[in-house]
């Protein structure tokens, strides 16, 4: 059983706000921001790995209009996009979703710049070029 598969189908209450024959984007029941917002395929998948390119595809297309509508709806001009896969990284829901979370001046949600500043790993320029050398095809 999967809570978002119960919201696809009904079966458990959501606040839907678009949808078309593949994907369907509706609030986060414990959003981080006002407007925060899931986007998910219809289709069950756990995440990105079990996915092809063109209902990853049609994700990006919905992730786009839902930007729009919290432009054109709430003003909105600034968002964090995130998807999380794996338990590794913190997934806790096992139906693919991408988070659209909107931001706002002084909103005290600057965790990705957070991130990014006490996170950083000094890393000399052999080490680069070996990931890279391990990833290029
Ligand atoms: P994850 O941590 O997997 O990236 O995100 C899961 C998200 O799903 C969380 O932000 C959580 O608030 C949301 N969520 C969990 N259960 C429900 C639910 O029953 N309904 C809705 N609308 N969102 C949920
Ligand atoms: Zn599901």
């Amino acid at each position: 059983m999967c809570i978002f598969c119960d919201i696809v189908n009904n079966r458990a209450k959501s606040y839907k706000i678009y949808e078309n024959n593949k994907t369907l984007a509706f609030l986060d029941i414990h959003p981080i921001s006002y407007g925060h917002i899931l986007i998910i395929p219809k289709n069950h998948y756990e995440n990105i790995y079990e996915m092809d390119n063109d209902i990853l595809t049609e994700i990006i297309k919905t992730v786009k209009t839902v930007t729009e509508l919290l432009k054109e709806n709430m003003g909105i001009n600034a968002v964090n996009i995130i998807n999380s896969n794996g338990k590794i990284a913190n997934q806790t829901v096992f139906h693919y979703h991408m988070h659209v979370i909107p931001r706002r001046e002084n909103d005290n949600l600057d965790f990705i710049h957070e991130w990014w500043v006490n996170k950083l790993i000094k890393m000399d320029n052999d080490i680069l070029s070996e990931i890279m050398n391990k990833l290029k095809n």
